[in-house]
């Protein structure tokens, strides 16, 4: 069935691009997008996509043509103006492969602004893929209707982490153990202008002498997530969603659905 059977301008897809969006540029893509464009959603030339990016906004733009391995565009009209998104980082411990995915895609829908996967004493991955990591925060960028992709920050130690932390930003540490106010009143208590990170343990939690250390450092505050031990996965998701709830953009609303472009979904 062909995707291309609505009114011309319909917007068939929406996709991130790094390149600048502006009346008249013209856009390349690369082989995956271009064969996902003519083979998976059997776009022709002459179909309009949304092409977007956070410096630039959305923009609808035409296809031009097709060849072996590309595609190019020709970007027409802007549909969303670049605006101010939350600055909310996720610090996280790896876990394993179906998980990571998993937490970077929704992290990514919750609005996270940076996503720094580090190491912890009880952390069994040994390493992440950045480059697959980074695939699933831009494809849940497009799901989703933002007009950033978070920032995929190289994995690096806890100990790097806390040593680079900027010291104006808050970093709510979610503990499993130990002392820790609950995340609701620990936020009632934050000045709403200061910036904030949110830490998420590993599997195995935090290791105690870790846990102290963390909590030795001004700008950390221990957060609960209540009573029942939560996977690292839901703590974070959890995390995410109570902050941006409470003091980030929990109280906007989707952009308008007429203008919106539809899911842009292989499944
Ligand atoms: N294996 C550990 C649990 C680790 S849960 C145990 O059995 O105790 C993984 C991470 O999720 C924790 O390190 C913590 O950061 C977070 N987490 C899970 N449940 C939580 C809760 N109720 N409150 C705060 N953080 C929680």
């Amino acid at each position: 069935m062909r995707h291309a059977s609505g009114p011309m301008h319909a917007i068939a897809c929406r996709l991130h691009v790094d390149e600048t969006l502006a009346a008249g540029a013209a856009v390349g893509l690369d082989a995956p997008r271009a064969h996902y464009l003519r083979h998976v959603l059997r776009l022709d030339a002459g179909a309009t996509v949304a092409l977007f990016n956070a410096r630039d906004g959305e923009w609808a733009a035409r296809i031009d043509g097709f060849g072996k391995g590309w595609c190019s565009l020709v970007v027409a009209d802007r549909r969303r103006v670049p605006a101010p998104e939350p600055d909310l980082w996720l610090l996280f411990a790896p876990i394993k492969r179906a998980r990571i995915d998993f937490l970077v895609q929704k992290a990514t829908e919750l609005g996270a602004s940076v996503v720094w996967p580090v190491f912890t004493r009880r952390t069994a991955m040994a390493r992440v893929n950045l480059a697959r990591l980074t695939a699933n925060a831009v494809e849940a960028a497009e799901q989703c209707e933002r007009l950033s992709v978070p920032e995929l920050r190289a994995d690096a130690t806890l100990e790097a982490a806390v040593a680079a932390w900027p010291a104006e930003r808050r970093l709510l540490v979610c503990a499993e153990a130990g002392a820790a106010r609950p995340i609701a009143a620990t936020l009632a208590d934050i000045d709403p202008t200061v910036p904030l990170g949110v830490l998420v343990g590993p599997e195995g939690g935090w290791a105690p002498e870790e846990l102290s250390w963390l909590l030795g450092h001004p700008f950390v505050l221990p957060v609960g997530l209540g009573p029942r031990i939560l996977r690292a996965d839901t703590a974070a998701l959890a995390a995410l969603a109570v902050v941006q709830a409470l003091r980030g953009d929990g109280a906007g609303r989707p952009v308008d659905r007429g203008a919106a472009a539809p899911r842009c979904d292989p499944d």
